[in-house]
């Protein structure tokens, strides 16, 4: 788990670390910090090695673990009291509609049983939902529906061509 999530808090910020010493802080490969350099984080000048000062390294990864944290993947959801994606318990969720091309996904946190909720439009659902099995309310079947592409409405266009 750390080595997914490198703690910041374990950045020195007042001294510079080549790539190498930044790897074996966090016990990660010098590939990771590499990738870092690519996606943003500053070095200190183009000398050899290159240094990256503890300052940046800290700011890098916290506003990247905000980041990671904020983004839901497939059939995840948002637990408020985690402030993490969490997957939904027993993979299931129910979809609330708010209009009829918005909604809300509503599951249970596996960890702390609090609702999580998901805004989401129909046209995303699919996207959304990963493996997650959805309840509709009655009555919104067209909506789940729409969530498998028909063949009716290519064969309705045809016929009316
Ligand atoms: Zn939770």
């Amino acid at each position: 788990m750390g080595k997914r999530h490198p703690n910041y808090r374990h950045v020195k910020v007042h001294r510079n670390y080549t790539v190498e010493e930044a790897a074996n802080l966090f016990g990660i490969h010098k590939n990771t910090v590499r990738e870092w350099l690519k996606s943003g984080l500053p070095v200190l000048d183009d000398k050899r090695p290159r240094l990256i000062l503890g300052q940046e390294l800290a700011a890098f990864l916290q506003a990247r673990r905000i980041k990671n944290k904020q983004t839901c993947q497939p059939g995840q959801m948002y637990c408020v009291r985690y402030r993490a994606p969490k997957m939904a318990a027993g993979g299931m969720a129910d979809y609330l509609p708010h209009t009829e091309k918005l909604g809300m996904l509503k599951a249970i946190c596996p960890d702390c049983l609090s609702m999580m909720n998901r805004r989401v439009s129909v046209a995303k659902l699919e996207q959304v939902r990963g493996e997650l099995v959805i309840t509709f309310p009655q009555g919104l079947d067209q909506v789940s529906n729409r969530l498998q592409p028909t063949v009716n409405s290519d064969l309705e266009r045809e016929m009316n061509s």
